[in-house]
């Protein structure tokens, strides 16, 4: 495993780090999740992404369970969490940044994790209601306490990023250090021209998210979904028409030669593009089973061999790229 900085912060992540969204309790246990996270921490994966949302809350208590089980020390891996959606349908509560839930919101992670700090807070969307500065000095005050070691942002304009960091800079605040964008060979419009500052000025590190769009670029949705897949899962109806999309499926067949022709499969050809974006400071991998977690983790063994004639095989594949359809969490 390499490790790479997040963007100019000291601290260090692993290449690529593993993720609990959708998994977590709607298709794993903890024992599950044990046998998981043990497979990405022994290939050298430092780093396990959470959020409050993630099955309302039942994410974070396994992996809490999980590490309890695990016993590693805590300075050898990180924690992340995020916070926006809420787990309340109740206007200070859901769908905002304001310093009340963002202070409430952070004790009940932890409480659910069962730990004393989160490593990455994430707000985990912006929120255009509530001021950036009230925002800010709620996270500033959440690191001050000893909850979160670092903050960042998920999924906001590159304008709404330097407004915080300018903000912070002028009141002495702890700044965001990373943000958690999408992006995969299908969706890159969050590392578009107008994000140049936020990572090359400012020295912002980005944790990917859903490198393989799902599991389409594994290939499994060629002949429709498999009925042990994400997307054959109650309440993830919305995630079909994305996975099944025909210009994304020409996509994933004109990629298929040129990942096979490396020797990588097409889940490790996807992952191991990702790692070619300097900006890039981990892929947030996801899996249902420890098997993908294995295979997953010798995307390693590619990330070399993406040459400029590789990478312009994969831009003709690509063409003009291809209409976003982002998940919403
Ligand atoms: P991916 O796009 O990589 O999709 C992961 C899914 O693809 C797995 O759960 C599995 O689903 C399938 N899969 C993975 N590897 C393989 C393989 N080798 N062979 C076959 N199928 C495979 O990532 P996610 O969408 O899960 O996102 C990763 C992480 O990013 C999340 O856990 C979360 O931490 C973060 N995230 C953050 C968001 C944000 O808004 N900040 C939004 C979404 C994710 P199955 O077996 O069910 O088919």
């Amino acid at each position: 495993m390499n490790y790479r900085h997040l963007g100019k912060a000291g601290i260090q992540v692993s290449e690529l780090s593993l993720g609990s969204w959708v998994t977590f309790h709607t298709q794993t246990g903890v024992d599950d999740a044990v046998e998981m996270m043990s497979a990405a921490y022994d290939a050298g994966v430092n780093f396990f992404d959470n959020a409050e949302a993630y099955a309302f809350g039942k994410s974070e208590e396994i992996m809490g369970a999980a590490l309890k089980k695990l016993g590693w020390r805590r300075g050898s891996y990180l924690v992340s969490t995020k916070l926006y959606w809420g787990l309340h349908d109740n206007p200070n509560e859901k769908n905002t940044l304001n310093r009340k839930y963002l202070l409430e919101g952070i004790t009940g992670s932890l409480e659910r994790l069962d730990m004393e700090y989160v490593d990455l807070l994430y707000c985990h969307r912006a929120d255009d209601t509530t001021p950036v500065e009230e925002t800010v000095r709620a996270m500033h005050n959440i690191i001050e306490k000893g909850q979160a070691l670092y903050w960042g942002t998920s999924e906001w304009e590159a304008s709404q990023i330097l407004e915080a960091i300018d903000i912070a800079e002028r009141h002495h605040l702890h700044k965001p250090i990373v943000e958690q964008p999408v992006y995969n060979l299908f969706e890159q419009h969050r590392f578009a021209p107008e994000y140049d500052d936020v990572y090359k000025k400012h020295g912002y590190g980005a944790t990917t998210w859903s490198p393989l769009a799902s599991g389409v670029l594994t290939g499994k949705y060629k002949d429709g979904i498999p009925e042990d897949s994400r997307g054959a899962l109650e309440g993830y109806e919305w995630l079909q028409d994305g996975l099944l999309d025909e210009k994304r499926q020409a996509v994933v067949a004109g990629l298929e030669p040129i990942a096979s022709e490396m020797g990588a499969t097409l889940a490790q050809f996807s992952l191991a593009w990702c790692l070619q974006n300097p900006s890039v400071s981990s892929v947030l991998t996801g899996a249902s089973r420890v098997e993908q977690v294995r295979e997953n983790m010798k995307a390693l063994n590619y990330a070399k061999k993406f040459t400029p004639d590789v990478m312009a095989a994969i831009a003709q594949v690509l063409g003009d790229g291809l209409p976003s359809l982002t998940s919403p969490d």
